[in-house]
């Protein structure tokens, strides 16, 4: 079989006119590497060459690439209906994946917003936050707290409570109202900790300090991911995120949780709030709700947030907020059909059985060359390099060109690789995975 067509094949003066996101473009067009097909948990390029997925596409591709059955379910979607209005209008299968949702959401999570990604889900969340409290009495509380190396998108409320700089240095004068609880690693603490660290659930209590700065009524959420995600998978330590929940319900702040990248089985349950025991005010998802196949992000709000809502004149619009593409058609059968996959292979709980051999696998690279640090929780790890003097991130991304010229796709962000496979992956696959990594390192300078 050929896997790829001559279409496919880009010269090098049609690649000037896409502008590429969070990518060194230049780097990039002098080197292209064009992915062109896909089949559970592998790429081809557009030379027809294999590369094995180590991070699920960005950490979404669930069930591996092109489930047969989620495809069977968006191409019979499209020939069915293409679209339909979302305000003041439904279709029955935002109804249906609402329903399917709701009966996997921890505690009474059972409200679902949809948005179309990630960024939408968080900013849709803070302005929930915001309204919910103007909605009973107390519009004051208008202030967000996010946290360093927070990763929330990059839609303004996003990088406003987000906390990497790169992502908002250039925008400082539009992100008034926020603040930011410390980051929770600790090299000397916590260096190669297995699953969450012991060290560092005081530092939670950095938000009794914003609240004694700012005062309560001030405040209306506090957004954090379960586990750090896109800034190098920052294991929160044992107790924190309980910490966490306790001072916010002190102060009547609701607690969001941004399970972009830890929702839909990569901690082992269906949601990290499941696996980590702290159930959050609001949720905000994308990524594996479809499995990455068609955009789609959601908020899930507590029962009690929704009917706060449902008061005034049952013909007004209670909540003056939602997309175009809220609840799409496709989107919804790519949704539909994943839930069942998750449902039908176990494949929750197919990542908590292996996550064990996976912890061990991220651990094996303790004292491999350049490595100051392993972490991991569910099918979730992070290898963390000592960067070159004066060149940080170069030699992660030396390490993640290397890996994939020997077939095999990672994830770096700053000096940090970065891992996370499909849910479907093998013990054999995850062995490929860091044996490359180890390879590739003794190469490095
Ligand atoms: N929130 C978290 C925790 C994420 O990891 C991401 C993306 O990686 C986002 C939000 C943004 O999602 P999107 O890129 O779909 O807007």
């Amino acid at each position: 079989m050929t896997l790829v067509s001559d279409e496919l094949h880009l010269k090098s003066e049609e690649l000037n006119n896409y502008w590429m996101p969070f990518t060194a473009n230049r780097q990039f067009k002098g080197a292209p590497r064009l992915i062109a097909k896909a089949k559970g948990m592998y790429y081809w390029d557009d030379q027809g060459r294999q590369i094995l997925d180590g991070i699920a596409g960005l950490w979404c591709c669930n069930v591996g690439h092109n489930h047969p059955r989620v495809v069977e379910a968006i191409q019979k979607q499209a020939g069915v209906l293409d679209y339909a209005p979302p305000f003041q209008m439904g279709n029955p299968l935002q109804f249906e994946l609402a329903n399917r949702l709701a009966d996997i959401t921890p505690g009474s999570l059972n409200k679902v917003f949809y948005t179309n990604s990630g960024s939408e889900s968080v900013d849709t969340a803070l302005k929930i936050a915001i309204a919910y409290h103007r909605a009973r009495g107390e519009g004051s509380r208008v202030r967000l707290i996010g946290r360093e190396r927070g990763y929330h998108g990059v839609g303004f409320g996003g990088i406003a409570v987000g906390g990497m700089v790169a992502n908002r240095k250039m925008f400082g004068t539009l992100m008034a109202g926020t603040d930011h609880l410390p980051q929770t690693w600790n090299l000397k603490e916590q260096a190669y900790s297995h699953g969450q660290p012991a060290w560092g659930a005081h530092l939670a209590d950095e938000l009794e300090r914003l609240v004694a700065l700012h005062d309560a009524s001030t405040i209306a959420a506090v957004i954090v991911e379960p586990v750090a995600g896109s800034a190098g998978v920052l294991i929160p330590p044992v107790g924190y995120l309980q910490r966490l929940r306790e001072i916010c319900d002190k102060h009547g702040i609701l607690l969001i949780f941004d399970e972009v990248i830890t929702g839909f089985g990569r901690l082992g349950t269906a949601f990290g709030s499941q696996a980590l025991g702290v159930t959050p005010d609001l949720m905000t998802v994308a990524k594996g709700i479809t499995s990455g196949t068609v955009p789609m992000g959601a908020v899930f709000a507590k029962d009690e947030i929704y009917d706060t809502f449902m008061s005034g004149p049952p013909h007004m619009i209670e909540l003056f907020h939602g997309y175009t593409y809220s609840g799409h058609p496709l989107a919804c059968a790519a949704g539909i059909a994943v839930q069942q996959v998750y449902q039908e292979e176990g494949l929750f709980q197919r990542a908590a059985e292996l996550a064990p051999y996976f912890e061990l696998a991220v651990h094996s690279l303790k004292g491999a060359p350049h490595v100051i640090d392993c972490r991991n929780l569910g099918l979730m790890g992070a290898v963390e390099l000592q960067g070159r003097a004066g060149s940080p991130t170069a030699k992660a991304f030396e390490v993640f060109l290397k890996c994939y010229e020997r077939g095999v796709l990672i994830r770096t962000t700053g000096d940090i690789l970065a891992f996370t496979p499909s849910l479907i992956v093998q013990k054999a696959e995850i062995d490929r995975i860091f044996g490359t990594v180890r390879e590739v390192l003794e190469t490095v300078a």
